[in-house]
């Protein structure tokens, strides 16, 4: 008997349809004689109408009170899932965060899982019963109600099955797998049959939101084997997410990632000296704000211009900061542009093969695509766009990489060219 977890996201768990389509599947699991934990997401968009609500009644609304609001969306969908397998004659248990316990440390809204504890999900499965986990939520020390930061339930479903040394651990959602490109921008993307950890790990932190970006590194830290597959179909055998082997290698490049929740801002006319990094970055780190690509260009008159990107949602509090910085500082000023898109290039072949950095450049060059920023790290080539131009830089570059093959006569062991 093997102990699966499954964890169901919002749009598997969408409606009541939805929800008992859900139950028969997990009813149909547990026939074949497993063990089921199964994780869930609240319904499709509850969490942020719950967040709505907060924040039409606040600015700033208290994250302590936000998690305790926030936190009701899982416990819905974890009481629904319960009640429907009970119908179906499978005994089933919610199990709210704070039931498990998922213990977390006290930072609301980004919460980090200090531990999870096996040991009630395994008494509820010894009983022979569903144990139904609400995804996304915690407790602190202080026994408060704390949630794991957006799209944080595959992050529940990979600590728990880390916890349980699960034989499985399979994430269900409204795709049957993870994709050369989101299929929801790219129509010519096809579902990949493995991907590695790394590989992942760079693409859900470069906007694939298909896998939670922690979620990956907790499996790969854990060794936990992630399957991809979608609720709504039987047929596809999903994505594995796993540990490189050789042949993926072959693979030069696995997918193209598209983020549109960028924003860019540039302090200008800076004096060049040394410790002028730590200046502008230091209030920046200390007010939360991560800073995610960085270019200085220093200017013949020892002055430089800084630029760098932050998520959307972080803008105004870094612009904050950073006019106070440009006062102290004496800088000439301070821009930002709102909307700009950061497309990615992602694959370890690209470790061993040259030349994808010109092709990519090439690429866009012949679109008439304006490249505002670039970064490169061993495995993937970021680079920033206007945002208008997000879809059809990821379109073209998944036509070169993907659909076309790639780069012409790339030499083996050359690094990136
Ligand atoms: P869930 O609610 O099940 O957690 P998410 O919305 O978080 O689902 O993630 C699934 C979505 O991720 C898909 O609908 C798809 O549009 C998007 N996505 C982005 N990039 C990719 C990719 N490379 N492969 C598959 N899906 C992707
Ligand atoms: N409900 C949470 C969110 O919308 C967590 C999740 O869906 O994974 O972010
Ligand atoms: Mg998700």
């Amino acid at each position: 008997m093997a102990l699966i977890v499954q964890k169901y996201g919002g749009t598997s768990l969408g409606s009541i349809e939805r929800i008992k389509a859900v139950a028969e599947r997990v009813k149909h699991a547990r026939d074949r004689g497993d063990s089921l934990v199964v994780v869930v997401s609240a319904m499709a968009g509850e969490t942020n109408r719950l967040l709505g609500l907060a924040g039409a009644l606040a600015e700033q609304p208290e994250p302590r009170e936000t998690d305790v609001l926030a936190a009701t969306g899982e416990q819905l969908s974890s009481a629904l899932l319960a009640i429907r397998l009970q119908v179906l004659g499978c005994p089933a248990v919610s199990l709210l965060g704070y039931q498990v316990p998922i213990a977390t440390d006290s930072n609301h809204g980004r919460a980090r899982i200090m531990s999870a504890n096996p040991a009630r999900v395994l008494k509820t499965l010894a009983e022979g019963r569903v144990a139904v986990v609400a995804g996304y939520q915690g407790v602190d020390d202080y026994g408060d109600v704390t949630t794991l930061g957006r799209g944080a339930s595959d992050l529940t479903a990979v600590a728990l099955a880390a916890a349980l040394k699960a034989d499985g651990c399979e994430i269900y959602t409204d795709v049957d797998g993870v994709y050369t490109a989101d299929p929801g921008v790219c129509a010519q993307a096809r579902r990949l049959a493995r991907i590695s950890y790394d590989e992942m790990l760079e693409m859900a932190g470069l906007g694939a939101k298909v896998l939670q970006l922690r979620s990956v590194e907790l499996a790969r830290r854990y060794n936990v084997p992630l399957v991809v597959k979608s609720s709504f179909t039987e047929d596809s055998e999903g994505t594995w997410v796993g540990h490189e082997d050789r042949s993926m290698e072959d693979v030069l490049v696995s997918g193209i990632t598209l983020d549109q929740n960028q924003s860019k801002l540039t302090i200008a006319g800076v004096h060049d000296r040394p410790g002028l990094a730590a200046r502008i970055f230091g209030p920046i780190a200390a007010s939360g704000v991560v800073v995610d690509m960085i270019i200085q260009n220093a200017s013949a008159d020892g002055r430089t211009d800084v630029t760098f990107t932050v998520a959307r949602g972080d803008l105004h509090r870094a612009l904050e900061v950073l006019r106070g910085v440009a006062a102290e500082i004496g800088a000439a000023g301070v821009r930002s542009e709102e909307q700009v898109a950061k497309v990615s290039v992602v694959g370890v072949g690209m470790r061993t093969h040259a030349g994808v950095a010109a092709k990519m450049f090439e690429v866009l060059a012949a679109e008439r695509v304006n490249i505002e920023m670039i970064s490169t790290s061993e495995i993937k080539i970021s680079v920033v766009v206007r945002a208008k131009y997000g879809e059809l830089a990821t379109r073209v570059l998944h036509d070169a990489f993907v659909t076309g093959g790639g780069v012409e006569g790339a030499a083996p062991e050359g690094g990136q060219g």
